[in-house]
């Protein structure tokens, strides 16, 4: 077992001690019998919340209607899930009511793919009542009982389908893509925040072509914001993601990139898609930043303004559009550029006006003009000459 199944025993055995059944379930157990290495560990149970809670010393009620308590044990915190059923779902995403049950195979039995409907003892041993094992064994993703009527019920399953197809390199069985593909549209349903955390994990997964493959196949696609005109564009991003993309930003702007999309569009694409606006403004330098570098190198202003967090993106999505390598001396020459922000300019805008100089946008400008000789070289980061520059 690993260290954090080791570790989180004790709890288990608290529970069954007390008369329960616990087990650990979910992505942590389907990992573990791939030898990948796990991030949370999930537990259910057959004990009720406040019967839990009575077991621990340290409990925070995280999702207490769906049955979630966490256990916090030696500075870990255990999501602790009773065992539940859901029933009538009338909007094709999340139960109308959770109903807590006693029995493991009702709980297992509302979890969207075979592989994810395993749960292990404490002492490791394995309970696959859907053949979960044969399906990781096989590589393969199923959904568990019919299809149909499971993405009917939950129409983000559709987008967890695909994007476990990327992260495990899965082939998604044919009678549950063919229920993909005739529920696809249900995709509208669906909180765009969710779908974005789906399409996400699949761009930055380990076969993102992959999964762009079967959601392309499947007409997903259609149904994600402002993909409708990009079909080609989709089919050339699986192409240029056979190698992987290494973060978030670098998933997006590959994305923006191939749809060609311009500095004006991409601000509100990324907003139809609920982005946060820091990553839209990393996407916008990132973007800018890769395509100068597919036009030849950068001067010595264009490489501050992308600035050292983000120049390995560029450098990333650069390389992958055929440009060569050039991040070792990109980031020699931004280590070596006089200032690396701007809140290391010897002057501001106070030192600015005890010279004389009137409040106002000018002074904006003159800051930004000083900023930009100091960045290219033509005056020194030292306050006199800054001053004296300004006064000219
Ligand atoms: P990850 O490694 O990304 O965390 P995971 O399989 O643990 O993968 P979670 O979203 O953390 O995914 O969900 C935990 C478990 O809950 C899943 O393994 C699955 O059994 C169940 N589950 C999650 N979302 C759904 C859903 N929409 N429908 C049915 N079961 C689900
Ligand atoms: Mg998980």
């Amino acid at each position: 077992l690993p260290q954090e199944f080791e570790l989180a025993r004790p709890v288990l055995q608290t529970i069954e001690q007390a008369g329960y059944e616990a087990y650990f379930v979910g992505g942590s157990v389907r990992d573990t019998i791939l030898g990948k290495s796990i991030h949370d560990v999930d537990i259910a149970t057959s004990a009720y919340p406040n019967e839990i809670k009575a077991l621990f010393k340290r409990t925070v009620d995280t999702g207490i209607e769906h049955g979630t308590v966490m256990i916090l044990d030696h500075g870990t915190g255990y999501e602790t899930t009773t065992f539940r059923s859901e029933s009538t779902y009338t909007d094709f995403r999340r139960p109308d009511q959770v109903t807590f049950v006693r029995s493991l195979a009702e709980d297992l039995k509302r979890r969207d793919f075979t592989i994810n409907a395993l749960a292990m003892r404490e002492n490791g041993e394995v309970i696959d009542l859907f053949d979960g094992l044969s399906d990781l064994q096989n590589q393969q993703i199923r959904a568990v009982g019919n299809a149909q009527e499971r993405f009917h019920e939950d129409a983000l399953r559709m987008m967890r389908a695909v994007r476990f197809a990327s992260q495990l390199d899965f082939t998604i069985v044919p009678d549950t893509l063919a229920a993909i593909t005739a529920h696809a549209q249900l995709l509208d349903k669906i909180a765009v925040e969710r779908t974005q955390v789906e399409l996400l994990k699949l761009l930055t997964g380990k076969t993102p072509q992959r999964g762009l493959t079967d959601m392309l196949a499947t007409g997903l696609w259609q149904y994600c914001p402002d993909f409708a005109d990009h079909e080609t564009a989709l089919q050339e991003l699986a192409t240029a993601l056979t190698q992987g993309v290494s973060s978030e930003t670098a998933a997006w702007t590959l994305l923006v990139t191939k749809f060609g999309l311009t500095a004006t569009a991409i601000t509100p694409f990324m907003k139809h898609w609920k982005t946060a606006n820091q990553m839209i403004n990393a996407v916008q330098t990132t973007s800018k930043t890769a395509a100068l570098l597919g036009q030849g190198d950068l001067n010595a202003w264009q490489l501050y303004q992308c600035g050292a967090p983000l120049i390995a993106t560029a450098n990333e999505i650069a390389v992958i559009l055929g440009a060569p390598d050039r991040l070792a001396t990109l980031t020699d020459r931004l280590a070596a550029l006089p200032i690396q922000h701007k809140k290391e300019l010897a002057v501001t805008g106070k030192d600015l006006m005890q010279a004389g100089i009137q409040p106002g946008p000018q002074l904006g400008a003159i800051l930004g003009d000083l900023e930009y000789q100091v960045v290219t070289g033509a005056v020194a980061n030292k306050r006199a000459d800054l001053v004296a520059q300004a006064m000219i």
